[in-house]
């Protein structure tokens, strides 16, 4: 069986401003591409993947994080972008597994707000774009309105594609510029039927004048078209293609359509441009990497006769099974194969190879590179782990689990619940890895932890309906840490008798701040070679690094800080670690107290959307919830307020936002970093201090 020419593959995504369309665009992209044929996309000889009725029944496709399509010999992944702005290393890792998005914008609003937010993320992740003008439909709809926006507040070059016939009530179809002609959707059909027409006579100098400025525009971009526009050479539709596939693949235009999505009207052109002009895996080129064996830098063709590598972008935890959704980016596995996880230094085997469709998961065979396939069978990986050829190691994203900043005490109403709570958590992490569960060590409660307020209650909302756990839980905390704004320096000594033998060890070392504060402590040692036999410093080194992540004199981890172990001896009889420990970890705190040690309290970066209206009361609110507004800008009838906040202030505010603006305000708060707790709220703290 040969494979899909990788110059078919269009990994893609929908993104849009919540209400745009995306859904609906989304439904409709499943209905039209159907899937009663089937080309390429089943290996020859594989049964049909037998899924579980209760698998079928939970519909794994509903929430599949990649659904494939095909069109006019093309594989669409469809790649899904979620829209929550509180996970954003999901939705940037979404977007840095796609090769192109097509972004829906309402016809009548225009750019919105969250549209900008998701428009500035693909341009870091250099991800090409058409643009969709959706609900030409509406009253007040305006394609060029829309079109303008997209150049103004986004700062892109836009070249409409097309050109509505009418707009609201008049609308009735789309010229096409590129091919000439007038097309309409066949409402008996519910829009299956497509009629592709000579432009009515009524339209002619109106498209004659959009395509004008169609290829001017493109010509200023590329040159070949350059050279026949201004040879006055005659233009075909071919060559006004390349030239749209060239520029748009470079990231140097968007094309834009139009249609009405719920109308049936103007999805076909957009499946046709998601072909034309989006980039295929070869157009995006090597993968890059880093060795983890010495961080050097290694990039992977996307061709199958490279070494093996894939990013794990999305675990779902099912009923069944847990998916964990590959992108390949070079060499080919098949299903049964093993690949090698460098985070963990494991081989895993990838059980079960499966496409998902809109209404079913279908075994493969192989992996390719390019594609995307959903694998069941893995154990230790998580998202955002690469798997890669064993002998030739990559690491595609770099390890960082961001330390959570809110914790939240559960507990299952019904005890019988417990063993399957403790089941679920782990499940739970592998898809999302910002997720940790935890003791409090004061009261025995479990803790769950994450990356803000949002994201915990989103997370025990589905813990309850999905997996039907009822549980009970706490108010939510935040994470404090300690640092320090001074050097000083420490010194301890144990000194026992245990067993008969003594047991000795002297540590002194330095505390200095680092500039970030919430950052990682750092272990160094400046002690004269021999002052200790070697075998003995990484114990010492971890037991001052214990100490640090143990907490402090308030009881937090200390962060944000390097210490230098200057000087240590101990005798080597009986246990020294023992003593080694014992006297790092008072050595720590002794520097610690010497250089008086602050509260840090976790920040996040926040972002409100209010209409005009409500600035004032909400900017009240912010002021007393310590929120720092960095800027304000207006965008229609919409506020966008930015600027810093303690996470911990803005507990119950999403509640408080949506009470003051009727319902009409959003906002995201993304952790940013820890900065010191104001004196007043410290001294809260200080029943806590230790000694
Ligand atoms: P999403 O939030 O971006 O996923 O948007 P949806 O697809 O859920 O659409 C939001 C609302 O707009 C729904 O009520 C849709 O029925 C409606 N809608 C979507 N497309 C169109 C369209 O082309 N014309 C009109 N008039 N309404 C639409």
């Amino acid at each position: 069986m040969t494979s899909l020419p990788k110059d078919r593959i269009r990994n893609i995504g929908i993104v849009a401003h919540i209400d745009a369309g995306k859904t609906t665009t989304s439904e409709r992209f499943l209905y039209y591409t159907g899937r009663s044929h089937k080309m390429g996309e089943v290996h020859d000889g594989l049964a049909v993947m037998d899924f579980r009725e209760d698998e079928r029944d939970r519909g794994i496709t509903i929430s599949a994080a990649a659904t494939t399509l095909t069109w006019r010999d093309h594989r669409f992944n469809l790649i899904d972008t979620p829209g929550h702005v509180d996970f954003t290393a999901e939705v940037e890792r979404a977007l840095r597994v796609l090769d192109g998005a097509v972004v829906v914008f309402d016809g009548v609003e225009g750019v919105e707000p969250q549209s900008e937010t998701v428009w500035h993320q693909a341009d870091r992740y250099g991800v090409p774009r058409i643009a969709f003008i959706n609900k030409m439909d509406r009253i007040g709809a305006d394609f060029e309105a829309a079109v303008s926006g997209i150049e103004k507040r986004l700062g892109a070059t836009a070249i409409p594609i097309q050109m509505p016939d009418g707009s609201a009530e008049t609308f009735a179809g789309i010229v096409d510029l590129v091919e000439s002609t007038y097309v309409t959707f066949d409402e008996g059909t519910l829009g299956r039927d497509v009629a592709y027409a000579p432009i009515p006579a009524r339209l002619a100098a109106l498209s004659e004048a959009w395509r004008s400025r169609l290829i001017e525009r493109l010509a200023e971009l590329h040159e070949p078209l350059a050279d026949l526009f201004l040879a006055e050479k005659p233009i075909t539709a071919s060559d006004l293609r390349a030239a749209l596939r060239a520029v748009t693949v470079a990231g140097k235009a968007v094309p834009i359509l139009c249609g009405a999505a719920l109308r049936n009207i103007g999805i076909q052109p957009l499946l046709d441009a998601v072909c034309w002009y989006l980039p295929s895996p070869t157009d995006v080129g090597d993968a890059t990497g880093t060795d983890p064996r010495d961080g050097k830098t290694v990039v992977r063709a996307p061709v199958d006769t490279a070494p093996f590598s894939a990013l794990i972008f999305k675990v779902q935890a099912n009923a069944a099974a847990d998916l964990f959704y590959l992108r390949v980016y070079s060499g080919r596995l098949e299903a049964g194969e093993r690949a090698w996880n460098p985070r963990t230094g494991e081989r895993e085997r990838l059980r079960r190879m499966l496409r998902v469709f809109a209404d079913r998961g279908e075994a493969v065979a192989v992996a390719e590179a390019g594609d995307i396939v959903a694998v069941t069978g893995l154990h230790r990986s998580v998202s955002g782990d690469t798997l890669c050829a064993e002998g030739q190691p990559i690491l595609l994203e770099p390890i960082r689990f961001p330390s959570t900043v809110v914790s939240i005490a559960i507990e299952p109403k019904t005890s019988g619940d417990r063993d399957r709570l403790a089941e679920l958590i782990p499940r739970l992490q592998r898809e999302d890895p910002t997720l940790r569960a935890s003791v409090d060590p004061e009261t025995g409660q479990s803790l769950l932890s994450g990356m803000g307020e949002l994201h915990l209650d989103v997370t025990l909302k589905r813990i309850e309906r999905e997996f039907g756990i009822r549980l009970g839980f706490g108010k939510p905390r935040v994470s404090y840490r300690e640092t320090i704004r001074a050097s000083a320096e420490g010194s301890a000594t144990y000194q026992r008798q245990v067993g008969g033998e003594p047991l000795f060890a002297r540590v002194r070392l330095r505390l200095a701040p680092l500039t970030d504060q919430g950052g990682r402590t750092e272990v160094l040692d400046a002690m004269a070679q021999g002052t200790i036999p070697s075998a003995y410093l990484p114990a010492l080194r971890e037991s001052v690094a214990n100490a640090a992540e143990g907490g402090g004199l308030y009881g937090y981890p200390v962060t944000g800080v390097s210490a230098t172990i200057e000087d240590a001896a101990f005798s080597e009889s009986g246990q020294p670690e023992i003593a080694i420990n014992s006297a790092a970890s008072h050595a720590f705190r002794e520097a610690l107290r010497a250089a008086g040690p602050i509260v840090l309290e976790p920040y996040g970066r926040l972002e409100i959307h209010v209409p005009e209206d409500y600035v004032g009361v909400v900017m009240k609110t912010l002021q007393q919830r310590r929120a720092i507004v960095l800027d304000t800008g207006f965008a229609r009838e919409s506020a966008v307020i930015r600027g810093v906040a303690p996470i911990g202030e803005m507990f119950g505010f999403l509640t408080a936002l949506r009470s003051q603006t009727q319902g009409r305000g959003s906002y995201m708060l993304e952790p940013l970093d820890y900065r010191p707790l104001p004196d007043n709220l410290t001294a809260l703290h200080h029943d806590k201090l230790i000694g």
